[in-house]
């Protein structure tokens, strides 16, 4: 396999706090030896764990990005025993244009790897991240939010998975974060995603859907701030007491938490994030978008649960996710 073209340009494995950026050549019309600048922070002391921490996998996503910022700004390398690898912004050309994939090749990173060291420029951090740094890891936190085109109740989520002590470890993360909402996550398109990767390798993995509609919230930060500090307290990396709070446990058990638009139109949500919805209940209309006169199409649930997640723009196309149920656990 051939090396990655992308360079460190402060140390992974030095003690102290280091500053610097992921650096992946990339020539172009306005920078003929110009390359893509991916912020970092490594901050290590001594021996411990290793956690990979990364916000704006998706670029529109922002309480992942808000609480790595913070993260990398305020802890002394004293607080920390271990390491800790911070990058706030995964997709860092994607964030810069604060759109879910990159502006360079269109790559959705969460559908890149395990990558390439000589493909596309998201193909490429893909690699990067699957060959050089989650080797690193013990723990992952990949955080997400719905975007511009979705909107979620705050959750933590892990992934039902063949290994079961790394389920049972997974679980014990996601408890850790202590969202308000703690979700079995069932996944509708998994290959190529980082989670899968993190899985696969045998590492601990966290994520997060925390909010969306292309920006954040003073709750929806606030719920980053304190899942990240809990979550690297429970891995031993960061000193003090955990802030464990009720937390609604949620399951998917099939696609039927899915409702997806068979149309375009404008989009009335009937029910709110976070309400319960009982089987057959009307949960959106989609209206024409080009005369009066005719009846809405209307999407209705097909299992009983809370509503976690919606459509966020006015207007709906066919195939757009129209809303999630999730099914309360006893
Ligand atoms: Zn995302």
């Amino acid at each position: 396999m051939k090396a990655n073209p992308i360079s460190p340009t402060i140390p992974l494995d030095q003690d102290g706090v280091h500053h610097g950026f992921l650096k992946l050549p990339y020539s172009r019309d306005d920078s003929a030896w110009g390359s893509v600048m991916i912020p970092l922070t490594v901050i290590q002391n001594g021996e411990g764990k290793t956690a990979l921490l990364t916000g704006a996998n998706h670029g529109d996503e922002y309480e992942g990005p808000v609480a790595l910022q913070e993260l990398a700004q305020t802890t002394r390398a004293e607080d920390v025993t271990g390491r800790l690898i911070i990058v706030p912004y995964f997709n860092a050309p994607a964030f810069r244009a604060g759109t879910r994939t990159s502006p360079i090749d269109r790559g959705n990173l969460n559908r890149s790897f395990p990558g390439r060291p000589d493909g596309t420029v998201t193909e490429k951090i893909a690699d990067y991240f699957q060959r050089t740094l989650l080797p690193l890891a013990d723990i992952a936190v990949d955080f997400h939010s719905g975007g511009k085109t979705l909107d979620f109740v705050p959750f933590a989520a892990a992934h039902i998975l063949d290994d079961k002590p790394l389920q049972v470890a997974c679980y014990a993360a996601m408890k850790a974060f202590n969202a308000p909402y703690s979700v079995q996550l069932l996944e509708i398109d998994s290959a190529g995603m980082y989670d899968t990767a993190v899985e696969d390798m045998g590492k601990v993995l966290v994520t997060t859907e925390l909010g969306g509609g292309g920006s954040s919230s003073a709750r929806s930060n606030a719920i980053a701030r304190k899942g990240l500090r809990n979550v690297l307290i429970h891995a031993g990396i960061l000193a003090g007491e955990m802030q464990i709070a009720p937390t609604v446990n949620l399951d998917m058990p099939d696609g039927d938490c899915f409702l997806f638009a068979e149309g375009d139109g404008l989009f009335e949500i009937m029910v709110d994030l976070g309400e319960t919805v009982e089987a057959g209940a009307l949960i959106a209309r989609v209206w024409p978008q080009d005369r009066t006169g005719v009846a809405p199409t209307g999407y209705y649930a097909r299992r009983s649960g809370i509503l976690i997640s919606r459509h966020f723009p006015g207007l709906i196309k066919s195939g757009d996710c129209v809303a999630v149920i999730g099914v309360v656990e006893d």
